[in-house]
């Protein structure tokens, strides 16, 4: 009898979990993961962290080693998936293939969102989301001296303290009025700058930029207020565009990423979508969104593995990411965003561990952790689980954290 074929596109972080989890649920058909890289799913987080200042290679940053698809069956094939048939149940490569799929996994993730500025074709500019960009930027970071990063968002940071580490000059332009803009209070892009500027990197905000400029590498880049900079390396990290077109285009629902439901299933039944590409209405915000981050994109992949293999298990978990530059290991729970009141714990103006709490009308509903495990585990459990805290006295270092569960 011919086994059934679960089909995963994109290969990272979702997929890699996803296929996993098909085989965890009991999934007895086949599974291909099919990937436009060329390597089997590894770690993307450190690509802005140790990856560009340490020697790590490809392999040691696979999420799971070759042998262990092979010891459960996993197929993975490169290939980029140019279209999907849905009523005839197929799918069509970029090298004229077809192939016949009964399920179908979404993981298609995001990309970078480009820059069209003047001078952005020049050689030595770069952007950062996969391993090819990240071997583009470490092939330089030995011949750089000045590097120019545009954006104030968590990978251009992270950028910034790698190349800092390697002795390279570092400034980081913004258009916002202040880094991390999106994503935290004030507060926190005030300690992230005073951070930045202690270890020598220069940040600019509230910046527009004209020109990046020289004859075929970059040599440096203007601003519209006068300022230009010296730049032998440039790094664009100004956020990412969901990966939608494939799935817009064979009339599954789209709207800011693939339209998935608590199950992790499209407008499809045979077709479900996890990771960075998707949009999901969260239980704990009861509002739809989109989120970039491993926890969000491995979880999801669990949960629609489960609904591939006729189960239901419910997409229930608190937003959660990190961020790591230098020695700070920053943890965040919940979003933030529609915040009324911050509370600090910890001496945020001179030191270098402490946390914000986010406050909605009383309740808790984020929590930025800077070296402070403790306060993050307290804070997820607080915010999904509704618990009544005190402000006040979560502020107050003399009660012990162990004290509010
Ligand atoms: C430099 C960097 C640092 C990060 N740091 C952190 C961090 O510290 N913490 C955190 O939580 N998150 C971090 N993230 C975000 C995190 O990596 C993403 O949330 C995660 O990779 C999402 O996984 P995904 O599988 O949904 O999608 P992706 O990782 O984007 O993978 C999608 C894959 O599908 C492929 N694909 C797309 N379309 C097709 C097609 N038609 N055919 C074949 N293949 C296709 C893509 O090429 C890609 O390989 C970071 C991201 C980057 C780039």
């Amino acid at each position: 009898m011919k086994k059934h074929m679960a089909v995963i596109v994109g290969a990272s972080h979702a997929a890699a979990q996803l296929s996993t989890s098909l085989r965890q649920e009991g999934w007895g058909g086949d599974i291909m993961m099919i990937g436009d890289e060329s390597y089997l799913p590894y770690h993307r987080p450190p690509l802005s962290k140790t990856f560009l200042s340490g020697d790590k290679s490809v392999d040691e940053l696979l999420i799971r080693p070759a042998a262990f698809y092979a010891k459960n069956d996993i197929q993975f094939r490169q290939g980029c998936v140019t279209a999907i048939d849905r009523k005839r149940q197929t799918l069509l490569l970029s090298d004229g293939d077809e192939l016949s799929y009964d399920k179908l996994a979404l993981c298609l993730g995001a990309r970078v969102r480009k820059i069209s500025i003047p001078g952005h074709e020049l050689s030595g500019v770069h952007y950062l989301r996969d391993m090819a960009d990240a071997e583009g930027i470490k092939n330089q970071v030995g011949k750089a001296k000045h590097a120019v990063i545009i954006g104030g968002g968590y990978i251009g940071l992270e950028t910034a303290a790698a190349l800092r580490r390697q002795g390279i000059a570092v400034v980081v332009l913004e258009m916002a009025e202040r880094i991390l803009q999106r994503v935290t209070a004030p507060e926190l892009s005030e300690f992230y700058t005073r951070i930045h500027a202690e270890e020598g990197v220069t940040i600019h905000t509230g910046v527009s930029i004209k020109a990046i400029e020289g004859s075929t590498h970059v040599e440096r880049v203007s601003c519209a207020n006068g300022l230009i900079f010296k730049a032998d390396l440039v790094i664009v990290g100004v956020g990412v565009i969901p990966n939608v077109e494939l799935a817009d285009a064979a009339g599954i629902v789209v709207d800011n990423g693939i339209v998935v439901d608590f199950y992790c299933r499209t407008n499809d039944t045979n077709i479900v979508a996890a990771g960075d590409c998707t949009n999901h209405l969260n239980i704990h915000y009861n509002r739809r969104i989109r989120l970039e981050s491993v926890a969000n994109a491995s979880e999801q992949a669990k949960v629609a593995a489960a609904s591939l293999c006729g189960l239901s298990k419910k997409y229930e978990t608190l937003p959660w990411f990190w961020s790591d530059q230098y020695d700070l290991k920053l943890q965040i729970a919940g979003l933030s965003h529609g915040y009324n009141q911050v509370i600090i714990r910890g001496n945020i103006h001179t030191g270098r561990s402490f946390a914000a709490f986010y406050f909605h009308n009383g309740q808790l509903i984020a929590a930025d952790c800077v070296n402070r495990p403790q306060e993050f585990m307290l804070s997820k459990k607080i915010i999904a689980e509704k618990i009544a805290v005190n402000p006040t006295e979560l502020a107050d270092e003399s009660i012990p954290v162990k004290e509010f569960l």
